[in-house]
């Protein structure tokens, strides 16, 4: 069954095919479900990384805090309306501002700024800041902003425990914030990595019953990419798991994903991740486009910041200004015969 109830262990079936004949019929399904519930247009986010100051120890990421062959950087509010501004010029609908869980972002700044995006530029506000207090989420909320991404990074608990440390004598649950998130009415975003270590296909198959599960208004999905600074691959993860069981993080993994992602949440606005174009800088972003995927996240964020944001190595258009970015897209959209979306392209709702 090719559709919202297929059921996870069809699911984890499909994740473990490797049949590329047969992969075209999930390739399919997923494309013509993805053009009856959002259609054609391909929406922008303009993409700024405000900060790479972090206080987590997130064992994937290149921005954990014990990193310290990294430069830190915090965008000042004019700059971060510079970006807006920018985006804005492109015709992009919507910016996303991203950081590390940075508490030199002062909850009463970051609402000042959302207010004055909001009250001059024609953008919804998309907020990514990790796991802050329920009350600085209200507090944006209040101030106008729209979305919130959090991805959950992985169903198993005791997988993400070792790879998602807690602050000293704090707890850490974010399926507790992505509720509490669409409670306060923010479009709410999720996601999960791909092959990371000792994830299994029974894990991943979870992750996206987990999507299904929260109707998740956005979910982002993408590739493991290891960074050699970050503590998982200095440290390992003492989590043994069997070969055969292990996902691995490759560019048919993630279409995969993608693809079964839009079967259980057909109206959710899924992005082609950069961590996707990283692995395949030719073509990546038009096969998830092809294959299950509505939205493209142009970054914005200047250049001499980018090189900082370095969440893992290599990431695609590193060195690309954002004029570089809008115009590279727009041809990659045009190339599969898909148009660019106007307006903020919030999630659709049908009966
Ligand atoms: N501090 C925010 C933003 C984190 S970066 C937060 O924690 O929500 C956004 C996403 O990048 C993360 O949620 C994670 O899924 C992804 N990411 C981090 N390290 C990665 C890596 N090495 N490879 C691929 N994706 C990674």
């Amino acid at each position: 069954m090719l559709n919202k109830d297929i059921s996870i262990e069809q699911i984890e079936m499909w994740l473990r095919e490797t049949d590329e004949q047969k992969l075209e019929t999930l390739w399919d399904a997923a494309n013509t479900l993805r053009k009856e519930h959002v259609g054609d247009e391909v929406h922008l986010r303009g993409l700024i990384e405000i900060s790479n100051y972090c206080v987590r120890q997130c064992a994937y990421c290149g921005l954990a805090a014990g990193n310290k062959n990294t430069t830190r950087y915090r965008m000042n509010a004019d700059e971060i309306y510079a970006c807006a501004e920018e985006a804005a010029s492109y015709g992009y609908g919507t910016v996303v501002m991203q950081a590390g869980e940075d508490y030199g972002i002062k909850t009463d700044w970051l609402a000042d700024i959302v207010k004055r995006i909001k009250e001059n530029l024609p953008l919804a506000v998309t907020l990514s800041m990790g796991e802050r207090p329920f009350d600085d989420l209200k507090t944006w909320r209040d101030a106008g902003a729209d979305r919130y991404l959090l991805r959950f990074e992985t169903s198993d608990s005791h997988l993400y425990k070792l790879i998602h440390p807690p602050l000293p004598k704090q707890t850490t649950d974010r399926f507790e914030i992505l509720h509490h998130l669409q409670e306060l009415g923010y479009e709410t975003g999720s996601g999960v990595m791909i092959g990371i270590p000792s994830q299994t296909f029974t894990t991943l198959a979870n992750d996206i019953d987990t999507f299904r599960r929260y109707d998740m208004d956005m979910i982002g999905v993408g590739p493991y990419i290891a960074n050699p600074q970050s503590p998982l691959e200095i440290d390992g993860i003492d989590y043994p798991v069997a070969a055969a069981d292990q996902v691995e993080n490759t560019e048919m993994m993630t279409y995969k994903v993608v693809a079964l992602t839009r079967l259980v949440c057909p109206e959710a606005n899924i992005p082609s991740t950069t961590a996707l174009a990283t692995i395949n800088k030719k073509s990546g972003r038009e096969l998830g486009l092809s294959r299950g995927a509505n939205i493209v996240m142009p970054n914005v964020t200047p250049v001499e910041y980018r090189s900082k944001y370095e969440i893992y190595p290599g990431k695609a258009c590193l060195n690309e200004t954002a004029k570089q970015c809008q115009g590279c897209l727009a041809a990659r959209i045009a190339s599969i015969g898909r148009t660019i979306g106007n307006g903020p392209g919030s999630r659709v709702h049908h009966a």
